[in-house]
């Protein structure tokens, strides 16, 4: 009865991986898949994750009994405290529903899915170019993908203008995804006065903002600063969704924790959404797993309820800041880095917007063909686009790198 099935084409940032893999060269270097990686190209399991782990195995795991559908309830509380933050009034006058999900990927599939059965408009407007995967949750909803311009390849940079003109030009009341901070794939965000006229025109136009919050950290290392962006929108009392990802900034990837947030204008309507949100979970997977989500919540927790002999949550939590801006700054070394030795060998071009753009990705500006000699000539993988992950390099493959965009500008 299978016969008829066609072969679904491979999904480009998988094929860059095993492609890698299967290269049997020395001098290989891995810049697609957006994951951590240390000073020797290893990933990176955080100490204070180690530790929770501890914690759970020693102290806290009674059970593994079934969560409820919107899984843990402290985990959801510290996750809306950790995007909106501590002084919320959205979160002080209960506004916020905020239920557990299968990490950032998770979080915007029931988010899109949530929008589709309850919001009345069936169009998504989503920065030109997006992470790859951002389309297909919307898409799955049946909801219409849109795009508004954002980067400005003359630049490396954001058109701005472009960006407001679309929004501008976009049908009232739309869906708009937006990335909280460092944008996948460009390392381009808007400054501060950008995001205030961006939310100005969206609420004058009534569109609704879908935030991905996947990167918190990983920018300015402070974790308020970094969401600032979210709460200038929930400051001025209207509605936003957030899906928040736990996989880069605790180093989580295959726990798959996250958490969606729906901020609503009253409480009733927030907890009618939550009874909307359970409907649409429990025919899917029901309620989602707690190993991850205990990790977070041990992680977060600020007043100890107990006092453990490896460490107080207070401590585990500053810990995790500790951890967090240590990546964070290994990664803006990289970028700093890589910008001198492209310096030092005077290719031709602009390369200052390695260092102007932020978080873990930037958008090069080499083109497909530039990719491809790399790939070839140099065992240097990433994506077609030219996004390179900055955490994949190191002070010692840095040369490399630069020698060989050298080459593939110049041959
Ligand atoms: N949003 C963005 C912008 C991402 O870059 C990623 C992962 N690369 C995700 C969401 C989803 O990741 P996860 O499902 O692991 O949270």
């Amino acid at each position: 009865v299978f016969e008829y099935v066609t072969r679904a084409p491979d999904i480009p940032v998988y094929a860059v991986m095993v492609a890698y893999r299967e290269d049997p060269s020395p001098f290989k270097l891995n810049l697609g898949i957006g994951v951590y990686r240390t000073e020797e190209g290893k990933p990176l399991l955080l100490n204070v994750v180690r530790k929770a782990e501890k914690l759970l195995v020693n102290e806290l795991s009674a059970n593994k009994e079934y969560l409820p559908i919107t899984g843990l309830a402290e985990f959801n509380k510290l996750s809306a405290k950790l995007i909106f933050g501590a002084d919320s009034s959205a979160i002080m006058e209960n506004r916020v529903t905020t239920v557990h999900c299968l990490s950032g990927s998770g979080s915007l599939r029931i988010g899109a899915e949530f929008l589709a059965k309850h919001y009345h408009q069936r169009t998504v407007y989503m920065s030109q170019p997006t992470y790859a995967n951002h389309p297909n949750f919307f898409v799955a909803a049946g909801i219409t993908v849109k795009t508004y311009r954002y980067y400005d390849p003359t630049t490396c940079g954001l058109d701005f203008q472009g960006m407001l003109e679309d929004l501008g030009a976009a049908s009232s009341g739309a869906i708009v995804l937006l990335q909280t901070c460092g944008h996948n794939p460009t390392g381009v965000d808007p400054n501060l006065e950008q995001w205030e006229q961006i939310r100005k025109l969206m609420r004058l136009k009534g569109l609704l903002p879908f935030f991905d919050c996947a990167y918190q950290g990983f920018v300015s290392s402070s974790l308020d600063a970094d969401a600032q962006p979210v709460r200038m929108f929930v400051a001025d009392g209207g509605e936003c969704l957030t899906a928040l990802s736990y996989s880069k900034i605790m180093g989580l990837y295959a726990e798959r924790v996250g958490a969606l947030s729906i901020v609503c204008k009253t409480a009733d309507v927030a907890s009618r959404v939550e009874s909307q949100l359970k409907l649409i979970i429990r025919p899917m997977y029901s309620n989602p797993p707690i190993h991850g989500a205990s990790i977070v919540t041990a992680i977060l927790k600020d007043s100890p309820s107990i006092v453990t002999v490896i460490l107080t949550y207070r401590e585990m939590y500053g810990e995790w800041i500790t951890e967090l801006k240590a990546m964070t700054n290994r990664i803006t070394s990289m970028r700093q880095q890589l910008y001198n030795a492209l310096h030092d060998r005077a290719i031709p071009g602009d390369w200052s917007h390695i260092t102007k753009q932020v978080g873990m990705f930037s958008l090069t500006g080499l083109n497909a063909e530039q990719v491809a000699f790399l790939t070839k000539e140099y065992h240097i993988y990433m994506s077609s686009d030219g996004r390179i992950n900055l955490a994949g390099l190191s002070a010692k493959t840095v040369p490399y790198l630069a020698d060989a965009i050298h080459a593939a500008v110049t041959h």
